[in-house]
């Protein structure tokens, strides 16, 4: 079985969407913020020429998961994100794999997107995002 598989953005945990100018320094346009509730996030995308994106994360609680992060590892990269076709089957063969997921079912994630997260221990180190839109 094979999936369509794309970088889609990588997120980064930022104590203040503000303070990251360097993304607007390069120019990269900015896609515009949003509130992501089931995370307790606000958002922030910039876009890049190869179509993927940098996701700025700012914690909208301490009892944020990206509040929890920096507390124990401070302000950077916080996860990769592959855009799939799929999800649903994928989460099934990944289940199946033994590989260990963060979030068993696919749940609302930014821009009308279903999402799953994988544990770093099943990725190498890094917590991975798999997101499909909604409305495909
Ligand atoms: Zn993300």
């Amino acid at each position: 079985m094979s999936f369509k598989i794309a970088l889609d953005h990588i997120g980064i945990a930022t104590p203040s969407l503000e303070g990251a100018d360097f993304f607007k320094i390069l120019g990269l346009p900015d896609q515009g913020t949003e509130e992501v509730p089931t995370e307790s996030v606000k958002v922030g995308f910039f876009q890049t020429d190869n179509e993927a994106m940098i996701e700025l994360l700012e914690p909208t609680s301490p009892e944020s998961p990206i509040a929890k992060f920096m507390d124990k590892r401070g302000p950077g990269i916080h996860h990769i994100c592959f855009r799939v076709q799929g999800i649903d089957e994928l989460v099934t063969v990944l289940k199946d794999k033994g590989v260990r997921l963060i979030n068993e079912e696919p749940r609302p994630g930014a821009h009308n997107c279903r999402v799953v997260f994988i544990h770093p221990k099943s990725t190498g180190g890094v917590l991975v995002e798999l997101s499909e839109k909604a409305e495909q």
